[in-house]
């Protein structure tokens, strides 16, 4: 199934789970993956490294995801480090594994490799992607902007060329203020922008994990967030546990404004999903 198809029925919860790293074995995410089929997500997205070097597992969990569990399956792909000959052999193998569902990357820079040339920016490889496929293409889009980017105009500008191209959907990156959700969504309604956009949603639960997401993102940290880090940075299960709640206030304030989806950032924890989950499964009815 397409996942653009599922936004009839509003709001859409979907979950994001990474390959394991190299020094992790390969079954473990077989293992998360078959308890967080019981939260019964409308489709599961899997992450694919940045350089390339993915060792086909991306396609391989979404096969499992799709053709093992039964649920829909969407396949990162970011383009920077891709060949047009390399991109397509993906998307074959994704048709062959019946995965309809695409999120197109650029994917961040790697200041130690030289970029192949051929995808410049992640719309190129929309564009692509529809030429040769029938496959849904998602986009990813930033709430607070893209690091790069010179100012929101311009991030919306760049956007709207992105889906122009042909994406049915998009997912935001974290965030962790709402307001900045809701600005950012008027914004592309305004610019013309009218396909769905889940909000990505990440539960902190350990300091060092935010630090590092903070860093890499640009997203800013409301007072509010910041109290409860420094009040709990000591005492991890407190710290978990308040990480949970902060996910948990998030998903209802935004559902309660008729958000289109909760695109649920696991980072391949179960336990933590399914806290979330227990708390607004009835609010996804
Ligand atoms: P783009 O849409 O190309 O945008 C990147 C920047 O370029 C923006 O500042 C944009 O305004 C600008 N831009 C776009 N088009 C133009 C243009 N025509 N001219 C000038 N500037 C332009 N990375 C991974 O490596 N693997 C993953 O699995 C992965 N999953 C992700 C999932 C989600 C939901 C999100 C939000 C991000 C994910 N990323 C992943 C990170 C992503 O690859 C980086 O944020 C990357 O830096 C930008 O990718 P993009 O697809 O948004 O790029």
């Amino acid at each position: 199934m397409k996942t653009d198809s599922l936004f009839n029925v509003k709001p859409v919860l979907s979950f994001e789970v990474f390959p394991p790293k190299s020094t992790t074995p390969v079954e473990s995410i077989y293992k998360t993956i078959d308890e967080l089929k019981h939260l019964t997500p409308d489709f599961i997205s899997v992450t694919y490294g940045a350089g390339g070097s993915n060792n086909n597992a991306t396609i391989d969990i979404c096969d499992a995801i799709k053709n093992k569990c039964g649920i829909e399956a969407a396949a990162h792909l970011p383009c920077l480090y891709l060949t047009k000959e390399r991109a397509l052999g993906e998307l074959e193998r994704l048709m062959a594994a019946g995965i309809q569902n695409v999120l197109a990357l650029r994917g961040d820079r790697n200041p130690e490799a030289e970029p192949c040339g051929d995808f410049h920016h992640a719309s190129d490889l929309v564009s692509f992607i529809r030429e040769n496929s029938d496959l849904n293409v998602i986009g990813a889009c930033y709430p607070e902007t893209h690091p790069e980017s010179e100012s929101m105009v311009s991030e919306i500008r760049h956007l709207r060329q992105k889906v122009d191209a042909g994406c049915s959907q998009l997912i935001t990156q974290l965030f962790f203020d709402n307001e900045d959700f809701y600005r950012f969504y008027e914004n592309t309604r305004i610019a013309g922008i009218d396909v769905p956009i889940e909000a990505g949603i990440m539960p902190v639960t350990n300091k060092k994990q935010i630090q590092r997401m903070v860093a890499i993102t640009n997203a800013k940290l409301p007072k509010k967030f910041v109290r409860i880090m420094d009040k709990y940075e000591n005492d991890p299960v407190a710290l978990r546990d308040a990480g949970i709640a902060y996910a948990v206030s998030q998903i209802v304030d935004l559902i309660a404004n008729d958000v289109d989806g909760i695109h649920l950032y696991t980072m391949n924890n179960p336990f933590i999903a399914t806290k979330i989950c227990e708390a607004v499964q009835t609010l996804f009815k």
